[in-house]
């Protein structure tokens, strides 16, 4: 039997309920998600409910590791791996790989990550004559992604007339949507309006998701945003959903999210019971002395006080540099002391606004040799050589893949050019068929007879190894040999600038087939779509399984901090413009008074604050570097809302004639180890 004796009795009611809708209202590390995963084991285990029959939502994909992992650790890991744990968008893409062709899609759609979904755009604004008239694709996207989130098809956006942006993305929209459709893909947004339209058009496959998840949780539940929050009304119509959040760390606004989706969930859901929880087990009492302070000028806010059983601890520390690259490398310095004093890499963490603030700190720990693991910024899959080889796997499962097939029709280089693909595409254009059709019979394109052969030999390539993957019981041996006998080794060699540069980039490939061979090892029934479902859906934590085993400082933005929990955490860029970052500052001088861009930059700061259990150090710059040249900066208005009896130490020294020299050095060699790296 799960031991209860661990909560206390607020805790304990919520763990305890029975049916009906439970709204578990909280400051952070007051045990929400705890509950959750004790909620789960409880409905098991003390209800007889059928552990399949639970639907457990997380915010990140590791949330979601994690959280199957405690109920493994209360219950079993047989229990725990019959339940469905995942994030909205993992749900919906396995609800969408059984139900798509409902919708007019195959099966074997695939996923477009940001770079494919900006190719896209950028081609139809070229297309439509916008090319030049100041719109960036990014920009068009982030409507469309918004009119998505909120359930707006292109013929439901209507866009408001005095705004020339709005009106762009209105005429990209339809075409967008019929472009990923004519490749047989779908975007991240696509994976909830997909879905919620399937529920909507097909009431049988709704009732079937209805009939399976009996009971519904959701961690993190402030950052739902609409087309979330309408997936849960539509299959949590029995009433058993249990939310569980907190209202001061909403912080996706910027994303769709929406606040008011937790604030009137009673109203939503008629009958539910609300239980608070205010007593915080992560952080020592001067951490949330300093949290409360924070959060407590937001104006729109449901009151709570935060308090802990755990004494005051050990103050907290302001470390104020004059640069940028000074703030790094005292950070630094400071985590090697803290090693020697015992402390384990893994229980420090430095978080920051933005990601680009992640690079003087990467210098730093990389000079000092401290291992470091970067979550967010340059991802592994991002990387030219990786996408190249990936793509091969997405046309093998997917032909009509259009970004991935025109990333591999001349990689490595056959002889397809630029123009023969010109030419290809003016056919599916004038025939209006996909370009895997078009290879297949390209007589019209009117090519030469060398290119029509290799094309001949490209889609014979393809078909075989279609028929091999669909053969292959050893997933990682049949990446290699494809990677082989395409050569792609060579062609990587043959494109760098030196042999070492060579020799990185082809560890790259091999980190691929690591990557095959850790998902073989993870699954029980591993297949090539299953893998690049974990491709594309993993987004800041893909290497998960060997970096967490890692012990190293993380490095992540506070975005991606939620509901994470270190010893000893770095607050850094405690600055005007940083934290709160530019935009919101801007926004206050505009309209004066309430400012919703503030607030959730202040929550933003509050979720950093709470992250720390023993030690909070906050940093600044006097001065950073912006466009290459250095910005004065203010002390953050947040640093100033914490009482200064919580500090100790006071600032730490400015630079002196051989710090100056010390650092002009370092850089120097810092530089040669990145060009190195970079090779060109
Ligand atoms: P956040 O808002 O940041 O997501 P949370 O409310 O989800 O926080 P948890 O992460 O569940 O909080 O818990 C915070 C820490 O407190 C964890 O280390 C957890 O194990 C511990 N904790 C929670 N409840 C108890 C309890 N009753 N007794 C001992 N430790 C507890
Ligand atoms: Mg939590």
């Amino acid at each position: 039997m799960i031991d209860l004796a661990t909560l206390n009795p607020q805790q304990r009611a919520a763990v305890e309920h029975g049916e009906g809708p439970l709204l578990l209202l909280a400051g952070a590390g007051s045990g929400k998600t705890r509950v959750i995963t004790f909620r789960i084991a409880w409905l098991v285990q003390a209800r007889g409910v059928a552990a399949e029959q639970i639907l457990a939502v997380t915010f990140t994909n590791k949330a979601a590791r994690e959280m199957r992992e405690r109920v493994a650790e209360l219950i079993g890991s047989g229990q725990a791996r019959k339940m469905t744990i995942s994030t909205f968008h993992a749900l919906c893409s396995a609800i969408l790989r059984q139900h798509i062709q409902r919708l007019g899609y195959r099966r074997n759609f695939t996923i477009y990550d940001a770079a494919d979904q900006l190719r896209l755009v950028r081609d139809l604004l070229a297309r439509h004559d916008f090319a030049g008239r100041g719109f960036a694709a990014e920009q068009i996207l982030w409507v469309i992604s918004d009119c998505k989130n909120r359930l707006l098809a292109p013929e439901d956006f209507h866009p408001a007339v005095n705004d020339p942006l709005q009106q762009a993305a209105a005429v990209i929209y339809p075409d967008y949507q019929q472009g990923l459709r004519a490749c047989n893909a779908v975007d991240f947004d696509d994976l909830l309006l997909l879905t919620h339209r399937l529920f909507l058009e097909h009431e049988d496959v709704l009732e079937q998701c209805r009939q399976r998840f009996r009971h519904i949780l959701v961690d993190e539940y402030q950052d739902t945003n609409t087309a979330q929050y309408q997936l849960l009304r539509l299959l949590a119509s029995h009433g058993n959903l249990c939310v569980v959040g907190d209202d001061d760390q909403s912080i996706y606004g910027w994303r769709g999210a929406n606040l008011g989706n937790i604030l009137d969930f009673e109203k939503d859901f008629p009958g539910t019971r609300t239980i608070r929880l205010e007593q915080n087990y992560r952080s020592t009492g001067t951490i949330l002395e300093a949290a409360n302070a924070v959060i407590r000028r937001n104006s729109r806010r449901k009151e709570k006080a935060l308090w802990t059983a755990g004494g005051a601890g050990e103050p907290l520390e302001l470390i104020e540099a004059p640069d940028e690259e000074e703030e790094a490398r005292l950070v630094a310095e400071r985590i090697q002391a803290e090693r020697y004093r015992g402390r384990r890499w893994r229980e420090m963490a430095i978080l920051y606004r933005t990601n680009v603030q992640s690079r003087p700190f990467e210098e730093q720990l990389r000079y000092l040799d401290i291992p470091y693991r970067l979550v967010g910024g340059q991802q592994f899959f991002d990387r030219k050589e990786v996408k190249d080889a990936v793509a091969y796997l997405k046309v093998l499962y997917n032909p009509r893949d259009e970004i991935s097939l025109l990333r591999i029709l001349n990689y490595p280089r056959r002889g397809i050019g630029p123009t023969s693909v010109e030419k290809l595409i003016a056919l599916c254009n004038r025939r209006d068929v996909s370009l895997w059709e078009v290879l297949r019979d390209p007589d019209e394109a009117g090519l030469t007879d060398q290119v029509r052969g290799e094309i001949a030999l490209f889609v014979r390539l393809i078909d075989t190894w279609r028929y091999r993957f669909e053969q292959a019981d050893d997933l990682q041996q049949t990446v290699r040999q494809l990677f082989d006998e395409l050569g792609l080794e060579a062609e990587i060699r043959r494109t760098a600038g030196s042999r070492e540069q060579g020799d990185r980039r082809c560890e790259f490939l091999q980190d691929v087939l690591n990557a095959v061979g850790a998902y073989q090892n993870r699954e029980t029934a591993p297949s090539l779509a299953g893998f690049l479902e974990k491709v594309s859906l993993l987004d800041d934590d893909r290497r998960e399984d060997e970096e967490d085993a890692e012990d190293a400082v993380t490095l992540m933005s506070l975005h991606s901090s939620k509901g994470l929990e270190f010893p000893l955490v770095f607050l850094v860029g405690m600055e005007e413009g940083c934290l709160p970052h530019r935009k919101s500052v801007d926004a206050l001088e505009v309209e004066g008074g309430f400012d919703p861009h503030l607030e959730e930059e202040r929550r933003l700061c509050y979720v950093g604050i709470t992250r720390a259990r023993e030690k909070l150090v906050l940093t600044r710059a006097a001065s950073r570097r912006k466009r290459g040249r250095p910005e004065m900066r203010e002390p953050s208005r947040f640093l100033q809302e914490i009482p200064e009896r919580l500090f100790t130490g006071g600032a730490v020294s400015g630079p002196s004639p051989e710090r100056e020299e010390e650092k002009d050095r370092r850089a120097k060699s810092f530089f040669s180890d990145i060009q190195s790296l970079l090779g060109d």
